[in-house]
């Protein structure tokens, strides 16, 4: 009788489980997964050298000087490094 219910309890937890991973799944194809600011391991960060933000490289304003790419956060700040060097 034992193990019968222990067989019962096993079987409870990996349909709750497949249950559950199917449940994402199905959730999850209608939902958008990317987050906008979040920061995830992996992303190319750089420094924007006028407010010292972290931007990552794909989503940050670049512009070439002397042959170095230098990475801002917005327009504005890649205005005022031109500022600066002039
Ligand atoms: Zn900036």
């Amino acid at each position: 009788m034992g193990i019968r219910l222990v067989i019962i309890l096993i079987l409870l937890v990996v349909l709750y489980y497949l249950g559950k991973q199917v449940y994402q799944l199905l959730l999850g194809s209608g939902k958008p997964t990317d987050k906008p600011g979040a920061i995830s391991a992996g992303v190319d960060l750089t420094q924007d050298p006028v407010c010292l933000t972290y931007v990552s490289k794909a989503r940050a304003i670049s512009t070439k000087r002397n042959g170095e790419t230098h990475y801002f956060c917005s327009e504005h700040c890649a205005a005022e490094f031109e500022n600066r060097a002039a």
